[in-house]
């Protein structure tokens, strides 16, 4: 039953309410085109995306269809070329004090540990970093202190901090890509393929941490990565880009048991089954490679890969739309939304 309050508020803020969590992240029709020669790219063209308080949203879809690009719009080391960010229901980018301000409430950690850490300096001094930056959020007396418990708090050593990241394992190095993100207190953390780059055991000990830390500290994540067994884990929300659109997105029940946009179908059933049994003969996996993104097909983009497209797709572009079945504001762009279970 709803409240008196409840029942005045918008429907998307009602759906926050109901599960009682402000939303710290929206992002509204992101566009963003990059020069290629003489032609341009799109690598973004139109996502809209939100992030409540305590939550991870997954964001899926092959090489190429616009996730690193997204993270680094809302991170904000590339600017869009149209929509708008909001964190925490603040404007970002606008000035550079506000910028320098949100900047802080939201990190990334990057896909690549043996890149993403300079090989010059200690570990210590790498998680430092930010407070250098920053120098108001920590004073200088006790960066030290704040450091040591980061390293604890990653499941590292305090001694680990006087070592530099050769001589660390690729799990450790993430920790310590994790402790860094930690270090100014962010409500938001992007990860990038943040465990793509490590063995299987691993992988789940860096995602264990993630979840620790989200119970813990109360901090959202954005989760990007193609690996669908990942998301089905870590993930509470899910949201499948195809070329630069989101194309399916809702709960990861709705996307992961009852998908309705081919695409996504495709993706599931691209992921290895381990019995031979369970197996089904009847689905081929996705043809094809993905269209180049400078020649981004018309109407549906996913059409000329897609079993059951029509003339339709080719002319008509679909629009998210709620589904019908979903309690999650689930929505699907596709005019023959699929609605028999996987
Ligand atoms: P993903 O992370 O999903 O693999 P990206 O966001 O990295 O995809 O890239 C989306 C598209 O934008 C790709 O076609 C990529 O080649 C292109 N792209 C990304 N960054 C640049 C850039 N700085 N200049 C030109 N093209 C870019
Ligand atoms: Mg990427």
């Amino acid at each position: 039953m709803p409240t008196e309050f409840e029942s005045t508020v918008s429907a998307s803020e009602n759906a926050a309410s109901e599960a009682g969590r402000a939303t710290v992240l929206e992002a509204h029709k992101l566009v963003k085109r990059y020069r290629v020669g003489k032609s341009t790219l799109t690598a973004l063209d139109g996502v809209s995306f939100d992030l409540l308080a305590g939550e991870t949203h997954g964001i899926v879809g092959e090489s190429g269809c616009g996730k690193s690009t997204l993270a680094k719009l809302l991170v904000g080391l590339e600017t869009p070329d149209e929509g708008a960010i909001e964190l925490q229901g603040k404007p970002r980018g606008k000035g550079r004090r506000q910028f320098r301000q949100s900047s802080r409430e939201i990190q990334m950690v990057f896909q690549d540990p043996y890149t993403a850490l300079n090989p010059k300096m200690t570990a210590g001094d790498i998680v430092r970093e930010p407070f250098e930056i920053h120098p108001q959020v920590v004073t200088r007396s006790q960066r030290e202190a704040r450091i040591v418990e980061l390293f604890e708090r990653v499941g590292l050593p305090a001694e680990a901090r006087h070592k530099y990241p050769a001589e660390f394992s690729g799990g450790q190095r993430q920790r310590i890509g994790i402790a860094r993100a930690l270090a100014l207190d962010p409500s938001v953390i992007v990860c990038d393929e943040s465990v793509a780059a490590l063995d299987v055991s691993i992988q789940a000990q860096v995602l264990n941490l993630l979840n620790d830390l989200k119970d813990e500290l109360g901090i959202s994540y954005v989760f990007i990565s193609h690996d669908l067994s990942i998301m089905r884990q870590i993930s509470d929300r899910v949201s499948v880009l195809y070329l630069g659109r989101v194309v399916e997105t809702g709960s990861v029940e709705d996307v992961f048991e009852r998908p309705q946009h081919p695409y996504t179908r495709a993706l599931l059933e691209a992921v290895p089954v381990p019995d031979p049994e369970v197996r089904t003969a009847a689905a081929p996996a996705l043809q094809g490679d993905v269209p180049s993104p400078l020649d981004i097909p018309s109407g549906c983009a996913f059409r000329t890969r897609c079993p059951i497209a029509t003339e339709r797709c080719a002319t008509e572009r679909p629009e998210l739309t709620a589904r019908p079945d979903s309690q999650s504001r689930g929505e699907v762009a596709c005019h023959y939304p699929l609605t028999k279970p996987v």
